[in-house]
Order: C-alpha cells, then structure tokens, then sequence
C-alpha cells in the first residue's frame, strides 16, 4: 500500500459515503463557491479510496503531481483508459460547468458529455464533478438517482453536507483535512472530444496548414493565420502553397483530392 500523508482511518469519513465509494460506479456533484476547496474535496475522495483500497485506478483533468493519479483531458484517452484498465476506477472532473454547460443540453457537446457519463459509469468507474453552483451545469446531469448518486455542497473549508440519493440520506462531513495530493489549480484542462494532434514537430509548412483548417469556420485572413507563427500575409500564403505542393508529392499522385472535386465541378459547370 502506498505511504500517504494523511492517515485515511482518522478522516472521519461517513460511513455511507464509504459505502457509495465503493460500489462499482457512482456520480458525484461537489459544489461550492470558490476557495471553498471543491477540487481538494475530489482529490481527498481520491486519496482516501486509495488509502482504504476502495478503488484501483483515478484520474482527472487537472494536472497532479500524484503517481497514482492520471491526467485525462480527452475522449480518445479516457476511452483506452476505461478500457484498458480492470478494476474500480475514478474520474474526477474540474469545472464541469465549462464542459456541460447550463443550458446547453440541446448541444452536439452536452450530449457527447453525457454520453461520456454514461460511459464511465459503464466501465465500473466513478464521476466526480465540480462547479460552483448547480446553475453553472447541465440540468440532464443533475437528476437524482437517474443520474446523480450524490450532491456534496461545500460549506466551508473542512466542513460539507452530503445529500446522498443513493441511500435517500442527508449528512455532514466535518473536519475535511488538505488532501495530500499535490494539484494546480491553475492548470485544468478543458475536456476535449477529439485528441489534439501534436503538430510542432512537423515542418512550418504543415503547422501552417493545420492552423489554418482549425479557422476553416471562422474568418480568417492568411495575416491572421500567420501571425502564430510571426509570417506575414503574403508568407503564410507561400507556407500554403508548399504545403499543397509537398503534400501531392507525399501521396505520389497525379491529382490531389481537392484537385479532382475541382475538376468535376468546372465539367459540370456550363
Ligand atoms: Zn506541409
């Protein structure tokens, strides 16, 4: 077992709220304002389950120093996560009202978020969100039972109520220790649906081009694409146009894909 800071036998954890940690899935809301310690109160669950052996794997969107504790910022990653992992599992996910935001329940991203939910409850695998308030979150996310097992709500520092659908109880916590989970509370990533290509490895040309397919919907001038990289105008456009050139070499053909759309429009074009 690993050494742990704080003695998880001495953190006077309610007793339902051990049972609730150790059932295969589970849906947690923390709330509370800010400094409040919401996200010391995921990472302490975190700890404790660790400590009294209650779960195997956890993971979350912040950034940790913690060995045990993985960062998970995509999709793709906490698919092969869920996947590839047996055993009871945590996710615990910071500003959850950024990623399934009020009122955005009828969004492609809300119903991709609650999917992920469902997702991770599938794979014996706790959630834990946090958010300020529960008006900052999705309201599919916060029915109880359907959903929620549980709604944690901050009251001070070291001391929380705990509205627990699972058992159909209300308690409180008191004296929450710090948990002893190193965490930057300034570096909490986003939950992206897709993986972000690592492109700074490959030539200017194709980082240009990549850039500017992420302002495919936006307006976007060859200045404003260039100017990441500090090209003008007229630069960025050269970029393009070796990138075009080079790419039709790369897949040894004749007609780029773009070429031959071109090609049957002009036929069909009077
Ligand atoms: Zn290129």
């Amino acid at each position: 077992m690993a050494a742990l800071d704080i003695d998880v036998e001495d953190v006077p954890l309610p007793p339902l709220l051990i049972d609730l940690l150790s059932q295969d899935g589970f849906t947690i809301f923390v709330k509370g304002p800010k400094e409040m310690g919401k996200t010391n109160l995921a990472m302490l669950i975190m700890e404790i389950c660790q400590g009294l052996e209650l779960r195997k794997f956890y993971a979350t969107n912040i950034k940790t120093e913690c060995y045990y504790v993985e960062q998970i910022t995509n999709k793709p990653d906490l698919d092969q996560w869920l996947n590839k992992k047996h055993g009871k599992k945590t996710f615990a996910m910071d500003e959850l009202g950024k990623n399934l935001r009020k009122f955005g329940f009828a969004s492609k991203r809300n119903q991709d978020m609650m999917d992920v939910i469902q997702l991770i409850r599938h794979f014996d695998c706790g959630f834990i969100g946090m958010a300020p308030a529960s008006k900052f979150v999705d309201s599919g996310f916060l029915i109880a039972n359907d959903i929620l097992d549980a709604e944690i709500r901050k009251l001070s520092k070291g001391f929380a109520k705990v509205i627990d659908y699972y058992h159909g109880e209300t308690y409180f916590w008191r004296d929450i220790p710090a948990t002893s989970i190193k965490y930057d509370s300034k570096d909490i990533a986003k939950f992206d649906m897709e993986k972000e290509e690592d492109t700074t490895k490959l030539p200017l040309c194709c980082q240009v081009a990549a850039r500017a397919a992420k302002f495919k919907e936006a307006d976007a001038s060859m200045a404003k694409i260039g100017a990441f990289f500090n090209l003008n105008a007229e630069q960025t456009k050269r970029e393009l146009i070796k990138h075009l050139k080079h790419q039709k070499n790369f897949f040894h053909a004749s007609q780029t894909p773009e070429e031959v759309d071109v090609h049957e429009k002009s036929e069909k074009s009077p």
